[in-house]
């Protein structure tokens, strides 16, 4: 997981924080990374990729330092730069990981962009929403 999201913070967002808003990615907000529970803090049912450590949930991203700085919360960006840039984000995810859920995949993914590496049965099979 940890080879997975560095090699997408290099390859895909640090080009994009640059092409969209000429600024580095300086910070993730993150939460739930390794995390015992299961899917969307359900009683029952399957145990979510966090507790196996596969996965981890990303709030905002923080571009650039000091005056200069950008924060682009997930749930709520601010203006067409930041919604394009966060769509940029997410479909560059999607190709990343095995699992990329956000906004509108469902409420329990509304405010957080959630990436896992979960195995499917097909290698090419990913879910992304
Ligand atoms: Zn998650």
């Amino acid at each position: 997981m940890a080879r997975t999201l560095a090699d997408w913070l290099d390859r895909s967002v640090q080009p994009l924080a640059r092409g969209h808003f000429e600024r580095d990615l300086v910070a993730l907000r993150v939460g739930g990374g390794l995390e015992c529970r299961r899917r969307n803090r359900a009683s029952a049912g399957p145990v979510s990729e966090h507790a196996t450590g596969q996965a981890l949930d990303i709030f905002a991203f923080k571009l650039g330092s000091g005056a200069e700085a950008v924060q682009v919360a997930v749930e709520k960006p601010q203006g067409l730069a930041q919604n394009r840039f966060l769509d940029a984000i997410r479909q560059s995810a999607c190709g990343a990981f095995m699992t990329t859920l956000g906004p509108g995949s469902d409420a329990a993914h509304a405010d957080h962009l959630h990436v896992d590496i979960q195995e499917r049965r097909s290698p090419a099979s990913r879910f992304c929403q």
